[in-house]
């Protein structure tokens, strides 16, 4: 007999959560903790969605996104989550960046990078503070039409040094490019200018384990191995899920599974309006991305001046182009000290991380596919000789994962780092107007991506949910639309 992983549960719900992603798990955490009756489904075996990790012998571990965020997660933290969690939230210092343009190393804040603008760069004081005050002041209700790239040339024309200081990690943290509307920069660019980069220190799988306590702690009811089919919509809006065969009713969705196939996969596009299916269609997805993965062998050490988090190229300019292509000119590499996990085993590891395309990935033979992984591989430990010199000595464990990996592990469409561009938010938001009770909070619009960003839309979704289910103090609906539950 399989194991049944939906054993227990109950036949209806307040609220299901689709997908145990930061924003999946911080809603179902902040609307069990208000006493509503709510069931979080996964389809992976572990949760955390993208915050996530994975183990190999020799004791090693790897992070796939803990590789900085801002300061708001502190905040976030511990309003939503709990103090515990929210104190072991650390700075990363130790910022560099190297390619053919420049090479150094900051704290990645406003102090910094205003001293480094003015000085390094050689730009006027009050033309940096122009820049950094607009930046800080641009909200959803701002012009969209600006692009990126028009707001660098408006206070540092001509200077593609500058532009890549500003963007490179930008682009790193959150997949915007230079064509995006600035918005998608100013805000994102500001959260980490106002103190720096952040991590949390204990691992992701210490993060995530606290947080299935605190789920526990609020009676959130939390299933793994459960993949969600179909969302079940009848004449008054949604009415429950399939999963795993099995029937289960509900008065109110969250979906923290990829927008696009929230829409159009599990609700199915006749249950919206034509204009609305004709605008969900005009979303683009956001780029995917490959990830190296280096274990050092026990006893190894790597200084830490090497710094926390390196942006290096080769590329001679900052272009989307070159960051996307397979001939991988751009790398990010993250160095996991033994102070990532002071109470585990004294060990190093770093991860390199592309962007990349899924379309270059996903046909490829079995053949070419490893030996396209291979090369990855190759050619990122190349890159990695500069920094850590002897490094093929050094390693113990490489491993590769690519777009493939990422759409095995989450569902996301294309393997989709980000989830959604920009024109996802509206999409994202206009879904209880079409489906009451339908709700999305997960990766769009590269503002509500990100650590920060994903629990940040996790809790704005949870007091839309919690303010629905405190007007109709929902009786459970008759399932009509419904077949029966197995
Ligand atoms: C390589 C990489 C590096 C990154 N680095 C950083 C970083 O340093 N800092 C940062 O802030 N952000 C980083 N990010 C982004 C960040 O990890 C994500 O934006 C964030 O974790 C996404 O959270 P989410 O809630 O949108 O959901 P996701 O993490 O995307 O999770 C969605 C969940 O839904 C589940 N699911 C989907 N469909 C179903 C279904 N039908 N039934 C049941 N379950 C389902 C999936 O299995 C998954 O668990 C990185 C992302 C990548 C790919």
């Amino acid at each position: 007999m399989p194991r049944d992983f939906l054993n227990g549960c109950k036949d209806y719900y307040d609220v299901i959560v689709i997908g145990s992603g930061l924003a999946g798990m911080t809603a179902a955490n902040i609307l069990g903790r208000a006493g509503h009756r709510v069931l979080l489904l996964e389809q992976h075996y572990k949760l955390g969605g993208l915050a996530t990790w994975f183990r190999r012998p020799g004791s090693h571990i790897f992070d796939i996104s803990l590789h900085g965020f801002p300061a708001g997660m502190l905040k976030s933290c511990k309003r939503y989550w709990n103090e515990d969690i929210a104190s072991s939230i650390v700075q990363l210092k130790n910022i560099r960046f190297d390619n053919p343009m420049f090479s150094l190393t900051t704290t990645f804040n406003r102090e910094d990078f205003t001293r480094l603008l003015t000085g390094r760069f050689g730009i006027e004081e009050a033309t940096v503070k122009g820049f950094f005050d607009t930046a800080r002041q641009m909200n959803f209700y701002d012009d969209q039409q600006m692009t990126t790239r028009e707001l660098f040339d408006k206070f540092f024309p001509g200077r593609e040094d500058i532009v890549r200081l500003l963007m490179e990690p930008i682009t790193y943290a959150n997949g915007s490019t230079l064509e995006d509307p600035a918005i998608t920069y100013g805000i994102v660019f500001s959260n980490f200018m106002a103190k720096g980069v952040y991590i949390y220190e204990g691992g992701t799988d210490d993060l995530v384990a606290k947080m299935q306590k605190e789920l526990t702690s609020n009676g959130v009811d939390y299933r793994i191995r459960c993949d969600v089919s179909r969302i079940f919509v009848g004449s008054k809006g949604v009415e429950g899920v399939e999963v795993n065969g099995r029937t289960i009713r509900c008065g109110n969705v969250v979906s923290n599974s990829n927008l696009n196939a929230t829409i159009f996969n599990l609700v199915g596009k006749e249950k919206f309006d034509s204009d609305f299916v004709e605008q969900a269609q005009q979303v683009r997805l956001n780029n995917s991305s490959t990830q190296v993965y280096m274990a050092i062998k026990e006893g190894v050490e790597i200084d830490e001046s090497t710094g926390d988090l390196l942006f290096s190229s080769t590329a001679p300019l900052f272009r989307t182009e070159a960051l996307l292509s397979r001939d991988i000119t751009s790398r990010t590499f993250s160095f996991y000290y033994p102070r990532t996990r002071p109470h585990y085993k004294r060990r190093f590891a770093i991860v390199s991380s592309t962007n990349a395309r899924y379309e270059d990935w996903a046909d490829l033979s079995e053949e070419d596919y490893q030996a396209s992984k291979q090369d990855l591989i190759e050619t990122t430990l190349d890159a990695l000789e500069k920094y850590v010199p002897a490094i093929r000595d050094k390693v113990d464990v490489v491993e590769a994962a690519t777009p493939k990996t990422f759409k095995h592990y989450t569902k996301h469409l294309s393997g989709a780092s980000f989830g959604t561009k920009f024109e996802g938010l509206a999409v994202s938001r206009a879904l209880p107007e079409q489906v009451p009770g339908l709700f999305h909070a997960g990766s769009v619009g590269i503002i509500m991506s990100g650590w920060l960003g994903a629990i940040n839309y996790g809790v704005i979704v949870a007091n839309d949910v919690d303010q629905r289910l405190g007007k109709a103090q929902l009786a459970a609906p008759a399932p009509s639309a419904l077949p029966m539950s197995t």
